[in-house]
C-alpha cells in the first residue's frame, strides 16, 4: 500500500526508471590516486561499461523505444565522449555525478563545491545545458550537496531514500524533489566484486541478482509506485546479464500500464500535478540535524 499514489500519465499503473551509473574507471582512480594509472585490471574492468556496456544498452533502448537516464562523473565525460555523445544523440537524459565520483561525506564543504562546480561546467560544455538531476556518488549527499543543488536550479536528486515514490525536500533556501533509489533495485549488492574498493560481493548469477530488482517493480507495480534500477554499465551491462534484462524489459514494455521515462520527465510530470493543485506531494524538511546527535 501506497498512501498518497501519483497519477501518472496515460493511466499507468508504474512509473519506471533504469538509472545507469556510468563510473568507468573513476572509482579506481579516487580510490587509489597514487598507482590507480598503472592498475590495468580495474582499469580495464571500469573501461568496459562506456565502450561495451552502454553501446549495447542503448542498442537495447532504441530497439524498445525507451529514453532513460544515465548519471555520469564528470572526468567520466572527458575521458569517453563518445559514449556522451551515443546517450545524448539517442535522446537520453545524462545527470550529475560528482567530478571524479568523489564521495561527499569524505571532503569538506569548500572542496565538495569546488568539485561539484567543476563537474557542472563539464555538462554545460559537453550536453550544452545544466543537467537537471544529481546523484551522490555512493549516495553519500549531505546538507551541502542539497543546498548545492537548489542553489544551481537543480530540479531532482536521486540519493535518498525516505520514500518509496518521489517526494519533495524542502529547506530554507528552496526545495527540489527526490527519485529515491534504494539497496533493493542497486546490482552493486548482487554483483560488485572490487577488492581494490573494498567490496567484495559473492557474485550472484544473472537470474538470479537481477530478480531482487524485478520483485521490487512487481511491488512498485501493485501499488501503482515508482520503480528505478540503480544500475552500473560495468555491471549489468555485461553480456549474461543485460540478457536477461532484454528478455525482462521486452515483457515489461509490452504491458501498456508501465511508464518507462528519464527522470527528469517523470520530475515535471509530478511538479505539473503539484502546481496544478492536482497532486499533494509529501514533503520531508531538511536539515534533519544540525549537529551531532550525542
Ligand atoms: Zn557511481
Amino acid at each position: 500500500m501506497i498512501r498518497n499514489p501519483i497519477p501518472w500519465p496515460n493511466g499507468a499503473r508504474c512509473a519506471c526508471a533504469i538509472t545507469f551509473d556510468v563510473d568507468a574507471d573513476s572509482l579506481i582512480h579516487i580510490a587509489r590516486p597514487k598507482d590507480s594509472f598503472d592498475r590495468l585490471y580495474p582499469i580495464t574492468m571500469g573501461r568496459y561499461g562506456p565502450t561495451v556496456g552502454v553501446p549495447r544498452i542503448l542498442q537495447t533502448y532504441r530497439r524498445l523505444g525507451l529514453k532513460q537516464s544515465f548519471f555520469m562523473p564528470a572526468w567520466t565525460m572527458q575521458r569517453y565522449p563518445d559514449a556522451v555523445e551515443a546517450i545524448l544523440g539517442d535522446g537520453h537524459e545524462i545527470g550529475h555525478h560528482g567530478y571524479i565520483h568523489e564521495d561527499p561525506t569524505e571532503i569538506s564543504s569548500a572542496e565538495q563545491r569546488v568539485a561539484f562546480e567543476r563537474a557542472l561546467g563539464v555538462h554545460v560544455a559537453m550536453t550544452g545545458r545544466k543537467p537537471r538531476g544529481y546523484r551522490a556518488p555512493v549516495y553519500n549527499a549531505n546538507q551541502t550537496t542539497i543546498d548545492l543543488l537548489i542553489e544551481h536550479g537543480f530540479v531532482y536528486d536521486s540519493s535518498l531514500m525516505a520514500d518509496d515514490i518521489p517526494y519533495l525536500m524542502r529547506t530554507a533556501r528552496g526545495s527540489l524533489y527526490e527519485m529515491p533509489p534504494h539497496w533493493g533495485s542497486d546490482d552493486w549488492p548482487p554483483f560488485a566484486h572490487y577488492a581494490e574498493i573494498g567490496y567484495m560481493m559473492p557474485v550472484k548469477a544473472p537470474s538470479e541478482g537481477l530478480a531482487a530488482s524485478f520483485e521490487e517493480f512487481e511491488a512498485a507495480y501493485e501499488a501503482g509506485g515508482f520503480w528505478m534500477g540503480i544500475w552500473h554499465p560495468f555491471l549489468t551491462g555485461r553480456l549474461a546479464r543485460w540478457r536477461v534484462v532484454e528478455r525482462w524489459l521486452e515483457r515489461i514494455v509490452a504491458d501498456d500500464k508501465v511508464w518507462f521515462a528519464p527522470l527528469e520527465d517523470i520530475a515535471a510530470h509530478i511538479d505539473g500535478l503539484v502546481k496544478a493543485g492536482t497532486y499533494q506531494v509529501r514533503t520531508e524538511t531538511l536539515p534533519y540535524f544540525t549537529q551531532p546527535v550525542s
